[in-house]
């Protein structure tokens, strides 16, 4: 189907969030799926803060936003510090406009001016709720004040909000790209809205037909929860005469138990995603085929393939389904792409933060020493890597001497302390040659070793294994007896053997 029925011209589409939280999954897939389809289409993406709910406003939050997308590399056409022809692209600087849209209205009739204060809203409010009425929202009450003794009241000074004149007794329909037609008795929608409040600044409602219209905005991709304000927003377009941009709600994003995905189901946030040790690619090839169908048995797609290859077909109705292992599972994929030199420099922070350079105390810098070694080191631990988060921990025994193990530890299976001892003396021997060798030639000589002995292969690696690198389960073990060269080998050897007795 083609979508671009009402607007011929091309794609203008936007993210017009507002900065009263850290962005989160819901939010940035909205701006990707924006971004994506103004990028298939040729068209333009455009960001708009969306910020006159000034009492939940906060500068941290636009500062996030801008972080945030800066670490994506999603970028707008047009926005706040980008500009562009139909700035500016923020809410609380267009005030202006809005008064003047909304006496507009006023004087087409389709909107009026309400005096009732605060308090009398909620005398309505609680007396609807004791008498179980079912009723909810304003009762008109202001709706038939004549214009002449409005406008006298309002020159009078007394306080007023602009009120948008739903007309009733009618339906109201509009097309949505995913959902179909729709319809809605226009009884049922919000009493007669605010549009206006009475410190001059606009509603959600509003701010944002006006500035659709005035953007040129071709198309609105956004959350399935705004829904239920699109038919109030298309009364409004109507009342200004205007044609209303393509609606298309995006399916919810649910957690892995069916219900909205919220902090109860993990990160939401992409602060904590970053701070997990998520990669953007990762995070944005996830998001980009949340709810969507892509081509079967590919999982994997650059920026400039999604660029190229979106499109509103590929989106399903039913809600995505937000999977943190299948994310994981990206991560993995992107971090096994990196060079060693990438994915150190990336893992770096992690390892500063804990203090991996500076015996475990946080912000010490690597000297060139350690630096080389942390690099040297990523290959053994790239194949299995799912965080950034986790590098330090899984290095720690190459830059620390890692505390001694309970002497059970060193045990192969079946094995008793004097065998192990004498399995562990077995592998000391080796050590030498062991460092000198690649994984290839080190597997081969300590496998000719454990037949000439009559040993298990296994039980001549463990307690080697756990002298080296503290644990049972570790990083390969030949890398590691690379990186720490034969004489610090051996000195962790000889310690295990003292230890052991
Ligand atoms: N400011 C709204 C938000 O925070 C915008 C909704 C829309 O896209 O119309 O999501």
């Amino acid at each position: 189907m083609n979508i671009a029925t009402n607007f011929p011209g091309p794609v203008r589409d936007r993210y017009a969030p507002s900065p009263t939280g850290l962005q989160h999954i819901g939010g940035i897939r909205t701006a990707l799926f924006n971004y994506l389809f103004a990028r298939s289409k040729g068209g333009k993406f455009i960001l708009r803060l969306e910020d006159t709910d000034r009492t939940r406003f906060d500068t941290e939050f636009v500062k996030n936003l801008y972080d945030t997308f800066d670490w994506l590399g999603i970028r707008w056409d047009e926005g706040p510090n980008t500009g562009g022809p139909a700035g500016p692209y923020i809410q609380s600087e267009r005030t202006s406009l809005y008064t003047q849209y909304a006496e507009e209205l006023l004087e087409k009739g389709q909107a009026y001016r309400c005096f009732c204060s605060a308090a009398r809203l909620e005398e309505v409010r609680k007396e609807r709720e004791a008498a179980h009425s079912g009723e909810s929202g304003y009762d008109r009450r202001c709706r038939d004040i004549s214009p002449e003794e409005s406008a006298q009241r309002a020159k009078g000074g007394e306080a007023f909000t602009i009120r948008l004149k739903i007309p009733l007794g009618e339906n109201t329909r509009f097309h949505d790209y995913l959902l179909g037609d729709i319809e809605w008795k226009n009884d049922d929608i919000n009493p007669d809205p605010v549009l206006l409040k009475s410190d001059g600044f606009p509603t959600y409602h509003l701010a944002n037909v006006v500035d659709d219209h005035l953007m040129e905005i071709s198309h609105i991709l956004r959350a399935q929860e705004w829904l239920a304000s699109t038919p109030l927003h298309v009364i409004l377009y109507r009342a200004f005469g205007w044609d209303h941009p393509e609606f298309c709600h995006l399916p919810m994003v649910m957690g892995p138990d069916g219900k909205k995905l919220s902090k109860r189901h993990g990160a939401t946030s992409i602060d904590e995603f970053r701070r997990q040790g998520y990669l953007p690619e990762a995070l944005l090839n996830y998001v980009a085929l949340l709810g969507c169908s892509w081509e079967e048995g590919k999982d994997l797609y650059t920026l400039g393939e999604l660029e190229e290859r979106f499109s509103l077909d590929k989106l399903n109705k039913a809600p995505g389904v937000f999977d943190y292992k299948k994310l994981e599972w990206y991560n993995g994929q992107y971090i096994r792409q990196k060079s060693d030199a990438e994915l150190a420099a990336l893992a770096l922070p992690w390892a500063v933060g804990e203090g991996l350079f500076g015996a475990g105390a946080p912000g010490t810098e690597p000297d060139a020493e350690q630096r080389e070694l942390f690099t040297a080191a990523m290959p053994l631990i790239k194949e299995r890597l799912v965080l950034l988060s986790e590098v330090p921990q899984k290095l720690a025994y190459l830059f620390a001497e890692p505390p001694m193990p309970e002497a059970a530890e060193f045990f192969p299976k079946k094995a008793d302390l004097s065998q192990t001892t004498a399995l562990l003396k077995m592998g000391r021997a080796l050590v030498e040659a062991l460092a000198a060798m690649n994984d290839e030639e080190a597997e081969n000589l300590i496998k000719a070793h454990a037949e000439k002995e009559g040993v298990k292969l296994g039980d001549l690696l463990m307690p080697l294994r756990v002298a080296i690198t503290g644990a049972r389960i570790s990083p390969p073990l030949f890398g590691s007896l690379r990186l720490l060269g034969a004489r610090r080998s051996l000195e962790r050897v000889d310690r295990a053997l003292a230890a052991l007795g």
